[in-house]
Order: structure tokens, then C-alpha cells, then sequence
């Protein structure tokens, strides 16, 4: 062949017409995005137009293209900056999310304490002040501590975690004037009525395990340890009592619950949701077991590979819309993370979807101890004797000095999508992210390679099943839905994408 003969771009490619965007094809049409988080979708021929720069002023689409930063014609450059601006306000933020492991003590199956305190097993009240004295100095106007435990029960040091949540009240009203909020992570396995009324009057708000009907759930707490399904929804029924008797908002103040996936649940998440719908639950989180908090033994009996685990999701988030046709209120909170992405021109900022990750940057996690790590995964690699991850001590850490820290840089770099070989070109761009921790912990590397990255394929999976259904016109029911969904997340900006069950 004569090499002169080789064409590498289409013939009549109008380059200097066109702005910049990926592309790709999705539920039989040509799909643009964009970094400023627009999206578009194409005939064939509309996108062989766009291509040889057909598309100008008076074409039925020129308009839109034109808003959408598509084409370069009349294209307001400085008010797409401020879009893509705000999309990326995450690295201008600092540090939100604070994750203290306030004991190492567990619960066994049948939900008492593994043993009683080791005095090191349990963090210290003075360890939780100079974490609270760390955390105010972020730039940050919101700033949330997370309360959780290595395993098992963080309400098992319920001093510190008292102790803790008034100290960062009081310190905050002397100096910093932020917006705090409180998350536990509990198993209920040490929950009183007592210690349940403290945490409303003290707006602490509860996130509990609930892994599906009595059956599964039970069995899934037999080797995961916390209370049986009877008493979780006493519970969550108790809590829901308590707020509407002191009248707060339906919408802020409700138990939240997460999720288990085990093999057993794949073939029941029609059982699962109902369960949820049951209890008056709002939100879902769909999300895969971590392979990391799993033995290898307890792994061979519940795990399951990724293509299992997405079309165990596609059937659960179909599943979900129709009962949300039918009038429940029930949404997937990855797929509200990601809606939120594509259709409203935000970021939520969750630490672990965002580019570039915001592990060190986003959130910061405390050991026992007063280590200090760029998340609490990064604090659970250590635990398992691999110490690359650990920042140093609270004691000895400033804000800046952990955000600066070689490692902190070396996550950001390695999860800034722009530079990654696959995301550089990928549609999904705008609306993804993933954890160099994870890789690490999967792979080896931060980096690793996309094609063996789990979360490569959950985002892109969720993402064009989003995308399927958006892309229907004949069908609006459902992108209202899917439009709502992006109303249920109002706290996502202090969350993880993924958050590991108690
Ligand atoms: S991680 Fe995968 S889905 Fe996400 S941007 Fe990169 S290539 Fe695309």
C-alpha cells in the first residue's frame, strides 16, 4: 500500500469549528460530553455534519451546540469557564471529611463486644480533640466527622464519641464558625435508648447495616457480626418515631442504611429492595463487598466477579424505576451521584467519584492512635502491615502539611483523569473518578490499568444504563425520575461513592 494513501482523520474534519468534547455511541446514537458536564446526543448524520463543520448558524441544533460549548461559533468562552470552574471547585475546597476509627474492639455474631477494652484498642479523648483542632483549620465551611470502628462498632467508645462531637461544637463556636455535621456508622450492636436520644438531641445522624429480609440479613450478620434483622428495624423504626415526634424534617433527618453484597444477595435484589421500601427507606446504596474487609475463606463463599455483581445492578436499578413509575420514593445513590454529574452542571464533590480523587485533598481518616491517612481505606491497608499510605501523626501534622504530603500528591496525580491513558478520550470522563488506593489495593499500583479496574467498569456500566434511559425520548416518566433523583442527595457533598457497612 502507499503510505501516502493513509488518511488518520475523516477527509472533511472541520477542526477549528468544533469545541472540545469526547464522544461515543450509546443506545444506538452518537453521544458528545464535554468537561463542563453538557451531554448531547446525535444521529449518525447529525454528528457526520457537526464533524465537517455543517452545523452553523440556522441548523435546528446550532443553538444548542452553541450553548453547550459543541461548536466554537459564538461559543461564550468565559461563561464555559466558569461551568467547568465550578464542576472542579473540589480542589479549591479542603479537606470536609473527617473519618475517626474511635475503637478496634469488634463485635462478635451474636453482637456483644469481642473483649473489653485494651486501653490502646479504644482512641483517647485527647486524640479526638487534636483531630478536632486539625479539622477546624480547613478552609472548608462545612466540615464532617465520621465515627466508625476497625470492625464492628464504633458506639463501643461512646465517651470519646460524646466527648468528641461537644468538644468540636464548642471549639467551633470559639474560632471557626464552620457548618458541622456528625455521621455514625453503627452496627447497633451496643445501642441503648439512651444513647440513641443523645445522638438525636445532639444531631448526629445514623447510618446502620440493613443487608435485605430477615433471612438474608441474619445470615450475612453471622459472619459479619452486629444484631439480627428484628432488632435493626426496632431501630431505624425508633429513630423515624423520634424525629417526627420532635417534628424535624422528614427529608434531613431519617436513618440511613447500607447495604452488604454478597453472592447470596445477587439473585435476591428484588427481595432486597422490597425490604428497604419496606422500612421506609429513601436511598439504596447499591455498591460491590470489599474485597479488602474479606477473608480469603469467607471470600470463596460470597464473592463474586464484576460482571455478576453489574448485572445484579442493571436488574436492581430497572427494578427501582418501575416501583418509582408506580409512586415509591426509592432511589440508587451512585446512580443519584452521577445523575447529579450529568444533569445539573454540578459536582457533588464525593472524594472517591471526582477528579482528581480526593483522598488527602477531600478527606482525611484517623486511626486508634492519631495516625493520620488520605482515607479510611488507606487506614485499612496499613492495618493489614503495608505502611505506604500513613501521613504520620495528628500530633505532629498541619492541614497544609497533609494536603502537601508526597503521598497526597501522588494519589491526586495518579486519579486526575486528564492524564490517565483510556480516561484522556473516554465520554464517561465528566462523570467519573476512582480511588488510586483501590488500585493499589487491586493492582498493586496507583495508577493501574483500566481494563482491570472494577470501578472503570461499575462507572461506565452505570453510566450508559443512565444514558440508555436518558436517551429515550418516548419515555419522560422516567428521566423525571431520574431528574428527582438528583434532589436525594443533599448530603453527598460529605460522602464517599463508596462506603464500607458496619
Ligand atoms: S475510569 Fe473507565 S469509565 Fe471512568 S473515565 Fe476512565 S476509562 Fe472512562
Amino acid at each position: 500500500m502507499d503510505r501516502r494513501s493513509l488518511t488518520l482523520a475523516p477527509p472533511t474534519l472541520a477542526a477549528d469549528d468544533l469545541g472540545f468534547f469526547r464522544w461515543g455511541r450509546v443506545a444506538g446514537k452518537v453521544l458528545l460530553t464535554n468537561d463542563a458536564g453538557e451531554h448531547a446526543f446525535l444521529s449518525e448524520q447529525e454528528f457526520d455534519d457537526l464533524l465537517a463543520g455543517r452545523i452553523g448558524e440556522g441548523h435546528g441544533r446550532f443553538d444548542e451546540f452553541q450553548r453547550k460549548g459543541f461548536v466554537r461559533d459564538g461559543w461564550d468562552l468565559d461563561a464555559f469557564a466558569t461551568r467547568v470552574a465550578k464542576r472542579n471547585r473540589h480542589v479549591r475546597r479542603g479537606p470536609h471529611l473527617h473519618v475517626l476509627c474511635l475503637t478496634q474492639r469488634g463485635t462478635n455474631p451474636a453482637g456483644a463486644p469481642n473483649a473489653a477494652g485494651q486501653g490502646d484498642d479504644d482512641m483517647s479523648r485527647e486524640t479526638g480533640e487534636q483531630i478536632v483542632e486539625l479539622a477546624l483549620q480547613t478552609m472548608s465551611p462545612t466540615v464532617t466527622f465520621e465515627f466508625r470502628a476497625v470492625a464492628g462498632e464504633p458506639l463501643l467508645n461512646l465517651d470519646v464519641l460524646r466527648h468528641t462531637v461537644e468538644f468540636a461544637r464548642a471549639r467551633n463556636r470559639q474560632a471557626a464558625g464552620k457548618t458541622l455535621r456528625f455521621r455514625l456508622f453503627t452496627n447497633l450492636s451496643a445501642m441503648t435508648e439512651e444513647t440513641a436520644e443523645w445522638l438525636i438531641a445532639n444531631d448526629v445522624h445514623v447510618t446502620v447495616s440493613l443487608d435485605g429480609p430477615a433471612g438474608l440479613h441474619d445470615r450475612i450478620r453471622a459472619w459479619k457480626g452486629g444484631i439480627q434483622h428484628a432488632d435493626v428495624v426496632r431501630w431505624i423504626e425508633y429513630f423515624g418515631r423520634r424525629y417526627a415526634e420532635l417534628g424535624r424534617d422528614a427529608a434531613a433527618w431519617h436513618i440511613e442504611a447500607l447495604l452488604t453484597v454478597t453472592r447470596e444477595t445477587l439473585s435476591a435484589g428484588r427481595e432486597v429492595i422490597d425490604e428497604y421500601v419496606a422500612r421506609g427507606l429513601r436511598v439504596i446504596h447499591l455498591q460491590p463487598l470489599n474485597r479488602l474487609r474479606v477473608d480469603a475463606d469467607t471470600w470463596a463463599r460470597v464473592g463474586y466477579g464484576v460482571e455478576e455483581y453489574l448485572d445484579f445492578y442493571r436488574g436492581a436499578l430497572a427494578y427501582m424505576l418501575d416501583l418509582n413509575r408506580r409512586g415509591v420514593q426509592l432511589s440508587e445513590r451512585l446512580a443519584s451521584i452521577i445523575l447529579v454529574k450529568m444533569l445539573t452542571g454540578d459536582d457533588p464533590g464525593v472524594v472517591d467519584l471526582q477528579s482528581p480523587c480526593g483522598s488527602g485533598t477531600g478527606e482525611i481518616a484517623y486511626g486508634v492512635d492519631g495516625r493520620v491517612f488520605p482515607s479510611d481505606e488507606a487506614r485499612a491497608v496499613s492495618a493489614m502491615g503495608e505502611p505506604m499510605f500513613d501521613l504520620g501523626d495528628v500530633r505532629a501534622l498541619s492541614l497544609v502539611g497533609i494536603v502537601r504530603h508526597p503521598t497526597v500528591r501522588a494519589i491526586a496525580g495518579a486519579s486526575l483523569l486528564d492524564l490517565q491513558p483510556m480516561c484522556a478520550d473516554c465520554w464517561n470522563k465528566p462523570f467519573c473518578g476512582y480511588s488510586p488506593i483501590r488500585n493499589f489495593i487491586s493492582q498493586g499500583d496507583l495508577v493501574g490499568q483500566r481494563p482491570r479496574c472494577f470501578e472503570c467498569k461499575e462507572h461506565m456500566a452505570v453510566s450508559t444504563q443512565l444514558f440508555e434511559l436518558l436517551a429515550n425520548e418516548a419515555d419522560s416518566a422516567t428521566a423525571e425520575i431520574l431528574k428527582r433523583w438528583t434532589l436525594t442527595a443533599p448530603d453527598l457533598a460529605d460522602a464517599h461513592a463508596s462506603q464500607e457497612a458496619p
